[in-house]
């Protein structure tokens, strides 16, 4: 050491980096461990919403299958009306047919009451078909309530699953925050100001490790001086993409 100001010795200028380089890794890893942690803490609504919208889908079905129940009772209930009301009339037709008081008043009547059988011969067919349409729309009801049985099942056990999830995920992201907190403590002076700043506008993508000569976020190209400064143990942002680099791998001090 011939006068300079760098009165460190190679071994504590490895450390030095060494140091700096681990915490920014260190810090990395950190979070992104939160991230992952938050991701999956935020998967849970999702997943409860996608239940909650699949009920919905299924009691929106049994409600159209109970309408559905319920309009061909109707529609067999009124050709049923109908076709009292054609018999009560042929009934009517028929005794009137004492009161005729010529031939041609006769044959008139007579053919009239046997149209009239001939459309309520037409009306039981059409009762029998829209009887049928009620058993075939009953028959699907069973279905779609079974579906919302199913649905609801569904939603209650992914609700229960994701509460206990959830309930692990925050004691583990408290216990990361910790760690957090105690390894951004190692941080100091104008590179715990440079790591608060890129974190607070990047998050994980705050920090990347160097790749070669490179940035390991955007793989631009890094300067010697920056180079330098890394080895000095100094905090070196990435001037392409602002992330703050570490080494990749901790150095043997020796
Ligand atoms: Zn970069």
């Amino acid at each position: 050491m011939r006068g300079g100001k760098l009165c460190v010795s190679p071994r504590e200028l490895r450390m030095a980096v060494a140091t700096s380089s681990e915490t920014l890794r260190t810090l990395h890893r950190i979070h992104r461990q939160l991230e992952d942690l938050r991701g999956r803490i935020a998967a849970g609504p999702r997943l409860v919403a996608a239940s909650t919208k699949q009920l919905e889908t299924a009691e929106a079905g049994r409600i159209g299958a109970q309408g559905q129940v319920k309009q061909a009772k109707l529609a067999a209930d009124q050709k049923q009306l109908q076709l009292r009301s054609a018999e009560a009339k042929i009934l009517d037709l028929k005794g009137k047919l004492n009161t005729c008081k010529t031939n041609r008043e006769y044959q008139l009547l007579t053919d009239q009451i046997a149209a009239d059988t001939m459309a309520t011969n037409v009306l039981e067919d059409e009762i029998l078909e829209s009887l049928e349409r009620v058993d075939s729309v009953q028959a699907a009801l069973p279905i779609a309530e079974q579906a919302v049985v199913a649905a609801k099942k569904i939603l209650d056990e992914t609700k229960a699953r994701v509460a206990a999830e959830a309930a692990g995920l925050e004691v583990e992201v408290a216990r990361v925050q910790a760690e957090l907190v105690s390894t951004e403590g190692e941080l100091t002076g104008d590179a715990r100001s440079l790591y608060d700043r890129s974190v607070k506008h990047k998050g994980a993508d705050a920090m990347a490790p160097l790749e070669g000569e490179s940035c390991g976020g955007c793989f631009q190209q890094i300067t010697g001086k920056m180079a330098s400064d890394l080895l000095l143990g100094h905090v070196v942002m990435c001037r392409s993409c602002g992330r703050l680099l570490y080494s990749p791998e901790s150095r043997a001090t020796g």
